[in-house]
């Protein structure tokens, strides 16, 4: 881990105009984020209904701040033209910096990342949100990997104050220098991290997680296990943040961090030589993305 100083703030060019790639549960919350605090977002998905979910999201958010009076409604409605939904490169041009945030799978980010970089300028930013995939490795894919790096953020973007900046081996100072500023301006905290699977956060979640599905395939009640962790001082319990983040989003990550550190997540806990969170998958259970998890939701 590197302590970021002034070294990036010096070097940060202005980061007016971006983009998010997936208006998921991320990419809608990054959108909401960036327009709440003044920076205009394209949010562009490949399904019309995604982009819906992703501003419904906003909206919601964006009315709650009007609840708690930190925005008047002609405040929220000029901060959410912020937010400009799409699906098309068409306006991605003048873009300083892009996020993606689609789904968790090497390869579609890989195709995605490279077709951002065909729709965008020479000196344009890419940030992958990945949770977990190796920056270097997805760097693979781009012709200027030196504009290349990774911005993690957590969920619920609006809440968590961290994000992890990623440098990859042939990331260059400009691009972490512009991600640390536009997450500062978005009201986080950035630490510059170095690469490898999971990062610095998730590389001490995924084995929490391993011992959790662990457990639950031996017979044990999940819901004490999440009071359990909750009395230990937890804000809350593995089975409900497993909800949270999303059961098949927490698979693909679960399968680089098995790839990157096989020793560690050997036993994700098999039940029939599955782990406990893909059974939820198999049996649609995807956490609150759809309303049903280890807990209903309404
Ligand atoms: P999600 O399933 O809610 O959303 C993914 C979105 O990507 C969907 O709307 C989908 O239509 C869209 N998409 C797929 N292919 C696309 C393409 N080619 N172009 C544009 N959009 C496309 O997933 P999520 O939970 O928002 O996760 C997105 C990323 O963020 C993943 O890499 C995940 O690991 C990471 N992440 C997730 C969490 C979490 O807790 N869920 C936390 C941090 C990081």
């Amino acid at each position: 881990v590197k302590k970021q100083g002034g070294r990036y703030a010096r070097q940060a060019r202005p980061v007016e105009r971006t983009a998010v790639l997936g208006a998921g549960i991320m990419g809608g919350g990054i959108a909401y984020q960036s327009a709440s605090k003044g920076t205009p977002i394209l949010m562009k998905d490949i399904k019309e209904e995604a982009i819906e979910l992703g501003l419904k999201e906003a909206r919601k958010l964006f009315a709650k701040q009007v609840e708690r009076g930190k925005f008047s409604v002609e405040q929220m409605a000029e901060r959410l033209t912020n937010i400009r939904p799409t699906l098309s490169y068409g306006d991605f041009a003048g873009v300083d910096l892009v996020v993606e945030a689609v789904v968790e799978n090497p390869k579609v980010k890989g195709a995605v990342l490279a077709e951002a970089e065909d729709a965008v300028g020479e000196e344009t930013v890419l940030a992958s949100n990945t949770s977990t995939i190796s920056i270097t490795r997805l760097a693979e894919h781009l012709k200027r990997p030196e504009n290349f790096c990774g911005m993690h953020f957590f969920n619920p973007v609006h809440r968590m104050p961290l994000v992890e900046v990623i440098r990859g081996e042939r990331t260059g100072d400009a691009a972490v220098a512009a991600t640390v500023a536009y997450a500062r301006q978005m009201g986080k905290t950035p630490i510059v991290v170095n690469d490898c699977p999971g990062f610095l956060v998730n590389r001490v979640l995924f084995p929490y997680f391993g011992g959790f599905s662990q457990l639950v395939a031996q017979g044990a009640d999940f819901r004490r296990i999440d009071k359990v962790m909750e009395r230990f001082g937890w804000p809350m319990g593995p089975a409900y943040l497993l909800d949270v983040v999303g059961m098949d989003t927490a698979v693909h990550a679960g399968e680089v961090m098995a790839e990157g550190f096989p020793e560690r997540m050997a036993d994700m806990g098999s039940a029939g030589g599955k782990s406990a969170i893909q059974l939820m998958v198999d049996h649609q259970r995807l956490g609150q993305k759809n309303a049903k998890g280890f807990y209903a939701y309404e």
